[in-house]
C-alpha cells in the first residue's frame, strides 16, 4: 500500500498524546502511523522525582506503550533514535532505519549542567526511569551501610540537591518524607541525615508568586530541609559541592537538578538551534520545513505577548500534541494548519505526598492538602486522556494522602 507514513520520535507525553490523537483523527486507511522510542514503556517524566527519592515504585510510574494503542493501528519500534536526516527524509536508529513522509520529533530534554566544573562526572541527574532508581538505591546504600561500615561517615547521609527550581523542590519535598523512613528502617538518628538544596539565584522556584514561594520554603524547612540561597556552585567534587568562594559542603548523594535543555539528537540532525531547541513556527513546524512538527521540550513557541518562549511543561507538550496531530491532518486532507494557542490552566508543585502549592484557574492560589489533591487529580487527567478509566484504575493516584 502506498499510504503516507507518520513517524513520531519519542513516547513522552508530547509523543503519546500526538499518537492518540492521530489514531482518533485519521481512519487506519488514511496513514500509517509509527511510534519510536527507547523502552517498551512509556513514563510519567513528572513523577521522577517520586522515584528518585524512592517514595513512589518505579512501575507505578511507566506503562507498556501496547497497552496503550493496539500494535495493530500503531507501528510500535522499540529503538533509539541516533540521528534525522531531514534531506533524505528518514531517521537512522541505533538498530534500523525508517523513512518518513511526515515526521513528529518529541525527544525531550536532557540534563544541562551548564559545564560546571566535574557536574556531570560527579553528581546524579532525574532524567528518566533507570537514572532516577538509580539515585533512589544509592541513597537507601548510604543508610544500608551507615552502621556497618566503621568507615562511614555522618555527612554520607547527606544529601546535596543543585538547582531550587521545579524539579529540585519537588524533590526535596520528598525527600523530606523519606529520610525519616530510612532512619525508621536501619535504625539511624533522625538528627543525622541532612537534606541540603543549593540554589544560586536570590530565591527558589523563580518564576512562583512569592507567597507561594515563602509557604513553599517554610513547609519544607519545617520538616528539616536547609536551603543555601544565591550560593554559586564553582565546582562539584565526588562527596562535595564547592560554592562561592570556596566553601565545601560535603554529602554522601548529589543531584543536580538546576537545568535542562533539549535532546542533543536535534543539533546533531543540522537543526538550527537556540539553547539547546529549535524555536518552532506558530503551527509548531521546524523552520523551513514542510513536514518536520517539532514538540515538547525540544521545541521552544514563543510567547508573543511577553517576547519569549513558554516554559516546557507537560502541561505544554500535551497541548503541542492536539495541534500538531490537528495540522497533520490538515496536511494529509487538505485545509489550513492551525496556529498554537497556549492554554495556561495553572501550576501545582508538589512538596511532598501530603503537602503541594500553586496557582489553577487563572491565578486563583493552593495549599496544603487541597492543592496536594488537586495535583493527583491533574496526575490522573492524563491517565484518563490516554487510556481512559482503566489507566487511572491501574496507574492512577488513587489513595488522597
Ligand atoms: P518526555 O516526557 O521527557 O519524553 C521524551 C521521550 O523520548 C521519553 O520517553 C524518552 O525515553 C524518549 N527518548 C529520548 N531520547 C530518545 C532517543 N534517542 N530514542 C528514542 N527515544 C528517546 N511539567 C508540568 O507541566 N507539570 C509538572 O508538575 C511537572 N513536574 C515535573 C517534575 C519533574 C521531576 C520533571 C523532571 C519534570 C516536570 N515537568 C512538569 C516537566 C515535564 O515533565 C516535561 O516538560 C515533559 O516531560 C516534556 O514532555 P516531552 O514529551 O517533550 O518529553
Amino acid at each position: 500500500t502506498n499510504k503516507p507514513r507518520i513517524v513520531i520520535l519519542g513516547a513522552g507525553y508530547a509523543g503519546m498524546m500526538t499518537t492518540k490523537r492521530l489514531t482518533q483523527k485519521l481512519g487506519a486507511e488514511e496513514a500509517e502511523i509509527v511510534l519510536v522510542n527507547k523502552h517498551n514503556y512509556h513514563y510519567q517524566t513528572t513523577w521522577l522525582h517520586e522515584i528518585a527519592a524512592g517514595t513512589r515504585n518505579q512501575n507505578q510510574a511507566r506503562m507498556m506503550i501496547s497497552d496503550v494503542f493496539n500494535p495493530n493501528r500503531v507501528r510500535l519500534i522499540y529503538d533509539s533514535v541516533v540521528e534525522v536526516k531531514k534531506d533524505e527524509k528518514r531517521v537512522l536508529l541505533e538498530n534500523s532505519e525508517i523513512s518518513y513522509d511526515y515526521l513528529v520529533i518529541s525527544l525531550g530534554f536532557e540534563t544541562n549542567t551548564f559545564g560546571i566544573k566535574g557536574m556531570e562526572k560527579n553528581a546524579f541527574s532525574i532524567q528518566d526511569i533507570e537514572t532516577s532508581r538509580l539515585i533512589s538505591e544509592h541513597i537507601e546504600y548510604q543508610f544500608a551501610k551507615y552502621t556497618l561500615d566503621p568507615k562511614a561517615k555522618k555527612e554520607d547521609l547527606t544529601i546535596l540537591v543543585g538547582g531550587g527550581g521545579f524539579t529540585g523542590i519537588e524533590f526535596v519535598g520528598e525527600l523530606a518524607e523519606q529520610v525519616p523512613k530510612l532512619c525508621k528502617k536501619y535504625d539511624i538518628d533522625p538528627s543525622i541525615p541532612k537534606i541540603i538544596n543549593v540554589e544560586a539565584a536570590p530565591s527558589i522556584l523563580p518564576g512562583f508568586n512569592e507567597v507561594l514561594v515563602a509557604y513553599a520554603k517554610k513547609s519544607l524547612e519545617d520538616r528539616g530541609v536547609e536551603f543555601r540561597i544565591g550560593a554559586k556552585i564553582q565546582e562539584c567534587k565526588k562527596n562535595s559541592f564547592v560554592i562561592n568562594d570556596g566553601e565545601e559542603v560535603k554529602a554522601g548523594t548529589i543531584v543536580w537538578t538546576g537545568g535542562v535543555t533539549g535532546n542533543s539528537i536535534l543539533s546533531k540532525s543540522g537543526f538550527e538551534i537556540t539553547k539547546g531547541k529549535v524555536t518552532v513556527n506558530e503551527d509548531l513546524r521546524a523552520p523551513g520545513e514542510e513536514d518536520i512538527f517539532i514538540i515538547g521540550d525540544c521545541a521552544w513557541v514563543m510567547n508573543k505577548e511577553e517576547g519569549r518562549p513558554f516554559p516546557p511543561t507537560a502541561q505544554a507538550a500535551m497541548q503541542h500534541a492536539d495541534t500538531c496531530a490537528s495540522n497533520i491532518k490538515a496536511l494529509l486532507q487538505g485545509g489550513a494548519l492551525e496556529s498554537f494557542v497556549f492554554d495556561d490552566k495553572g501550576t501545582v508543585a508538589s512538596l511532598g505526598n501530603a503537602d503541594a502549592m500553586g496557582t489553577v484557574f487563572s491565578g486563583t492560589k493552593l495549599y496544603g492538602k487541597s492543592a496536594s489533591a488537586m495535583k493527583k487529580v491533574i496526575d490522573n487527567r492524563y491517565l484518563f486522556l490516554l487510556g481512559g478509566p482503566r489507566l487511572i484504575l491501574k496507574k492512577g493516584k488513587l489513595r488522597p494522602f
